[in-house]
């Protein structure tokens, strides 16, 4: 499926297809819940790296969270959350661990998702 999807200011739009865009997966990580969960949690969707098109590419800025985890060494996340530089929307998260896919955050997509089998 073609999805298309934009920030709330309008600077930043792309595109991409998804093999999954049921928006059924909810990420309830600090991380999310901070920076793009207005609900508690945050949808990502999962979608093909490959055929993300971009325009406005040079509104787009990227955090990277520093982990804090009890007990452990203090490290930086592996994800690139991307989000537009001018208006704060989050966009899509890529992690070069699973480099083939991308996961826009459901709140940034403009095209009408499908409702999750058995919801
Ligand atoms: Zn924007
Ligand atoms: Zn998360």
């Amino acid at each position: 499926m073609h999805l298309d999807g934009s920030c709330h200011c309008g600077s930043v739009k792309f595109s991409v297809r998804s093999a999954e865009p049921y928006p059924f997966m909810r990420c309830y990580c600090s991380i999310c819940r901070k920076t793009a969960g207005g609900g508690g949690f945050a949808i990502n969707l999962g979608a093909d790296k490959a055929s993300l098109r971009v325009t406005g590419k040079r509104h787009v800025r990227v955090y990277v969270a520093r982990l804090q985890e009890e007990g452990m060494a203090e490290r930086t996340s592996t994800a690139e959350r991307h989000f537009c530089g001018r208006c704060g929307s989050a966009l899509w998260l890529w992690d070069p661990t699973w480099p083939e896919l991308v996961h826009p955050h459901a709140s940034a997509i403009d095209t009408p998702l499908p409702a999750a089998p058995g919801s």
